[in-house]
């Protein structure tokens, strides 16, 4: 039987995904039984232009992690969307912009300032900004343009299935792995994951009546292990969140930050979130409100930490 033929990308990424690719453990064994990787540029020394000369469509599935930010992340986005059957959003960046969506409240320009001119370790006197063009005695070098506002891989190319997490949790990615193994696909544009409710659904600590007087940041309280975090004041994102991860971070006593995505049906994570939220603030005096959400440090921040790209805000209008 013809082996499957995977490729692995990464973009605006952390290498995290990529990293966690390997966490399935043996079951790589498994992967490398049935699977032939043909391009993975953190794993191995491949040329863009050896997938250039593959014919169109002869990869099978392509794991696309990282967000697009730049021409060159938009560049292979088409390239390998041309030459895949099945093109994954791996991870929250590839599914949702994730982290580096969070500069989508900023633009070029004000990244740019803060990067190369104003941070105490720069010393720019001529204020050089980086140009996707330059001459040289040598000739004209080119980099990768800065775009201004960071899209998700969707609404760069057509995509066929996403996969959750910051990063995917090994159960996860080994799910998709084993669709595309055993050709047992789901509908297209499924989010792939063990659970479409909550991770509230799954976790197991104790819940009672949600009434919240004040929010807490983590180094500031010990909570109580066994029960529910957001009822301890903590800013847990589990009610907002597709489950799938097995809740992992709030029974480690840390609250979950949103990062499997919004549960299915929900379209905007960051004001589901925030409508949760209200419900639970154990207050009718505006003044007192007012006071309670102030100890929320990065409200915009916090409530799209992973999904402001693919929200309905998507970036915020700076003049
Ligand atoms: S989803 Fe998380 S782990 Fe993956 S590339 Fe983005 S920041 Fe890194
Ligand atoms: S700790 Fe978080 S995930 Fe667990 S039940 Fe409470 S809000 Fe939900």
């Amino acid at each position: 039987m013809a082996k499957l033929k995977l490729v692995l990308y990464w973009a605006a990424s952390c290498g995290g995904c990529d990293i966690a690719t390997l966490a399935i453990g043996d079951k790589i064994l498994k992967l490398a039984e049935v699977a032939d990787i043909l391009f993975w540029p953190i794993a191995m020394d491949f040329k863009y232009s050896d997938v250039e000369k593959m014919p169109d469509k002869s990869i099978d599935a392509c794991l696309f992690n990282g967000a697009i930010r730049t021409s060159e992340n938009e560049h292979i986005a088409h390239l390998l969307r041309a030459k895949s059957k099945i093109m994954i959003a791996y991870g929250s960046c590839s599914y949702e912009g994730g982290m580096p969506g969070l500069a989508n409240f900023f633009n070029r320009r004000s990244i740019f300032d803060r990067a190369y001119i104003e941070t105490q370790s720069t010393d720019n006197p001529k204020k050089v900004y980086p140009q996707p063009k330059v001459q040289v005695p040598e000739g004209e070098l080119e980099i990768p343009e800065f775009y201004d506002t960071v899209k998700t891989l969707a609404q760069t190319v057509d995509v066929d299935y996403f996969v959750p997490g910051c990063p995917p949790e090994e159960k996860t990615t080994w799910l998709a792995l084993e669709a595309l193994i055993t050709g047992k696909l789901p509908p297209k544009g499924t989010v792939i994951s063990h659970s479409i409710k909550s991770v509230c659904d799954e976790c197991p600590l104790i819940k009672e009546e949600k009434k919240i007087k004040t929010f807490y940041r983590t180094h500031q309280i010990i909570p109580d292990p066994k029960k529910c975090l957001l009822e301890q004041g903590l800013l847990c994102y589990g009610v907002a969140t597709r489950g799938g991860c097995g809740a992992l971070c709030p029974q480690a006593g840390m609250p979950c930050t949103g990062c499997y995505g919004p549960v299915e049906g929900v379209v905007d994570q960051g004001s589901h979130f925030l409508s949760a939220l209200a419900s639970i603030i154990d207050c009718d005096d505006p003044e007192e409100i007012q006071e309670i959400i102030s100890n929320i440090v990065d409200p915009a921040g916090t409530f799209y930490r992973y999904s402001l790209p693919d929200s309905l805000l998507r970036r915020a209008r700076i003049k």
